[in-house]
């Protein structure tokens, strides 16, 4: 939006690492009159989502729909799994993680926080060390966030689950993958989570308002003992109805019909094409990063996120102010910064329906930005990104050539 016009011109740059850009085909797919929620079309409608989900969380067993934010999940996952006091061990990765385990205090669990300084994912080693030194196997879940979104952290969950079954220990396993389902490799069932919490308006390209449960048989036998206090959130309901295509309640028909057309979307492009083009896309923006002399809140490439890059400014110099001057001047929203790094870093979002164009929109934006802000730093960001995607395309096309 330029300083003196009220009309900002052309599509806004929403770059922040979620909600992400509505593709088309999803709007209009929701476009459409509200059907009977118990009636036979939602019915079909409903299967083919439920049926569908499992695919992109790869998993044969069911996964739980909810009309609710990520949050919602969160505590779904939880309360119907877990007793009042029970312990559980979570990894201090950043804001998010910070805010489930304030939840889990609220409900009257007893978390531990295994610490880092923010700029790392969860660590095997140290996950199974914590837990060789629970002699009683007092604890009762592992709550582990595959993408980190505060900070653009990706934790390695198969290796966390090795961690886990080196100790020998029979605690549950959570996932929280709301910033990396459909953009990260991601398996269920493969990896022995209990349950996987996913969120509609990252990767999946919806609006917000949709969460999932995606639950193993022994969360589901935990359930049958588990006594925190659940009415909303309560799987049992759910899976009985679900089984017919219904609800217990009235669920969100528009996001389903959204839905419907993400999980086609997702396939037709193919997954592991979809993790490809997070992987390129994120080199791309952590090329200009470099280029630009600045530094990656990640601070082990072992961890580096595929969906969301913390780009760090020089000392002295607000991140606040620097995304507001952004906002005002090119129409592009940033992701802020959160607890001991408020101010000192933005996030770049990459995910979702995002393409190699899209990307260079918002580089060539930021290189722009950082300039007007007169924020320190070298130029070239854009054309070492530009040459990446250069090298990434023709690579492939000239391996096949030959
Ligand atoms: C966005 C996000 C959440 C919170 O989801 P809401 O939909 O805002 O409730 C939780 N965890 C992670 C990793 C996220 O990225």
């Amino acid at each position: 939006m330029s300083k003196n016009s009220s009309r900002p011109v052309g599509r806004h740059f929403l770059n922040i690492p979620g909600p992400t850009p509505l593709p088309d085909r999803v709007l209009r797919a929701m476009d459409t009159p509200i059907i009977d929620h118990r009636g036979p079309e939602f019915s079909k409608l409903a299967k083919r989502c439920l049926e569908g989900i499992k695919t992109i969380f790869k998993t044969t067993k069911p996964v739980i729909l909810y009309t609710a934010t990520g949050t919602g999940a969160w505590e779904a996952a939880l309360v119907n799994t877990l007793s009042p006091g029970d312990r559980v061990l979570m990894v201090e990765t950043g804001q998010f993680a910070t805010l489930w385990k304030n939840m889990a205090e609220k409900l009257g669990l007893s978390p531990e926080f295994i610490k880092t300084d923010w700029r790392i994912g969860a660590e095997p080693a140290a996950i199974e060390e914590h837990l060789r030194k629970d002699k009683n196997r007092d604890i009762k879940a592992i709550c582990v966030l595959h993408n980190e979104t505060s900070t653009g952290c990706l934790s390695p969950v198969a290796e966390v689950r090795k961690a886990i079954d080196a100790a020998g220990h029979p605690a549950l396993f959570f996932v929280d993958t709301i910033s990396s389902l459909a953009s990260a490799d991601y398996r269920h069932d493969e990896w022995g989570v209990d349950v996987t919490i996913g969120g509609a308006q990252k990767g999946l390209m919806l609006p917000p308002g949709m969460s999932f449960n995606a639950i193993s048989d022994k969360a589901l036998a935990a359930a049958k003992s588990s006594k925190l206090t659940k009415s909303f959130w309560a799987w049992d309901d759910m899976l009985n109805l679900n089984k017919i295509g219904f609800f217990p309640y009235t669920p969100a028909t528009q996001m389903l019909h959204g839905l419907a057309a993400s999980i086609d979307m997702l396939h037709e492009e193919g997954l592991e094409n979809v993790f490809a083009r997070h992987d390129r896309l994120a080199e791309a923006t952590r090329t200009a990063v470099r280029a630009w002399g600045l530094e990656i809140m990640c601070r082990d490439p072992k961890f580096y996120s595929p969906t969301v890059t913390a780009v760090m400014l020089p000392a002295g110099h607000d991140a606040d102010a620097f995304r507001n001057l952004a906002l005002e001047t090119f129409n592009i929203s940033y992701g802020s910064s959160f607890g001991p790094y408020a101010g000192k870093y933005f996030r770049i979002g990459h995910l979702g329906d995002v393409n190699d164009g899209m990307l260079m929109g918002t580089l060539a934006i930021t290189e722009m930005a950082l300039a007007v802000a007169g924020i320190p730093h070298r130029k070239g960001g854009v054309q070492a990104a530009v040459d990446y995607l250069i090298s990434a395309h023709a690579s492939p096309a000239r391996a096949a050539a030959e």
